[in-house]
């Protein structure tokens, strides 16, 4: 069997030869330089084995262990997906068929009400976006450091099943709906839709006037950008606050532009025509 010289080399893994340092006359002279290593001139059993690579015992443990964990919060089926809906108002009224079509019993077969509607899909709203938080309010125990509601003391309504502003106000008589407003993302569609229904409601009003209104019930983070973004994409805000375009004029004719003349001669000239 003859193999490539490369190959012949690479196989019986011959040592490098050191060339550095030696003279002309050390290298001319027969040696491994010139003739290679005695092992090429014998036949191929003689060559040395080449290591056999044993599989190494465990090899698991050589491996780094990488866990994968994904948390959800399932969300309630007979909510129906926002974004197929234009308005709040169909939303809503989506939701009730929804919760009517889904009873059990075929004799209480009644819709729910509109605001428990609303409370439903706010619900479905706040275990969309803040899925560990209200994970960890319902067991009664702090939001994360690290959560984007931990400046709002935010704290579970067991009656609503929601997630409300805290604060110092409990014991004041006012509803608790302004006081301890709904907590919201605004990059959810349905609070898209709420935000669009109350631009609706008040007749496009602005920004302040329409942050004012939700928040006296909702605490939409970061609402007013919301809101200045939702009427900055509405035709009917737009047409509202569209500052009238100047037309361009005309020039002047060349009879208003003679100076020093008296202005009968040039009325005379304006009616009559005339032009000299
Ligand atoms: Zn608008």
């Amino acid at each position: 069997m003859t193999l490539p010289i490369r190959q012949t080399v690479h196989r019986i893994g011959v040592a490098p030869i050191r060339l550095l340092g030696k003279s002309l006359l050390e290298l001319a002279g027969p040696g491994r330089w010139s003739q290679g290593p005695p092992l090429l001139k014998q036949s191929a059993e003689y060559w040395p084995k080449k290591p056999e690579q044993t599989p190494t015992v465990g090899s698991s443990e050589l491996k780094g262990i990488t866990f994968c964990c994904f948390t959800a919060v399932e969300p309630n089926n007979n909510i129906p997906d926002a974004t197929q809906y234009s308005s709040w108002k169909e939303l809503v009224e989506a939701t009730r068929r929804a919760y009517g079509a889904a009873a059990t019993d075929p004799t209480h077969n009644q819709l729910i009400s509109h605001r428990d509607a609303e409370v439903l899909l706010l619900r479905g709203c706040q275990a969309h976006s803040f899925s560990g938080e209200v994970a960890a309010l319902k067991a009664q125990k702090p939001v994360s450091k690290h959560s984007h509601l931990l400046s709002l003391a935010p704290e579970w309504d067991a009656a609503t099943g929601l997630i409300r502003v805290g604060g110092r106000l409990r014991r004041l008589n006012p509803s608790v709906g302004e006081i301890h407003p709904i907590v919201l993302d605004p990059r959810h569609s349905a609070v898209k839709l709420l935000i669009k229904d109350m631009d609706e409601r008040l007749l496009h009003p602005g920004t302040e006037r329409g942050y004012a209104e939700l928040r006296r019930q909702y605490w939409i983070l970061r609402g007013r950008q919301a809101i200045r973004h939702h009427q900055l994409n509405c035709s009917t805000c737009q047409r509202w606050r569209a500052q009238p375009k100047v037309p361009q004029m005309a020039d002047l004719p060349p009879q208003r532009l003679r100076f020093f003349v008296h202005p009968s001669t040039q009325l005379a000239s304006i009616v009559l025509g005339l032009t000299w």
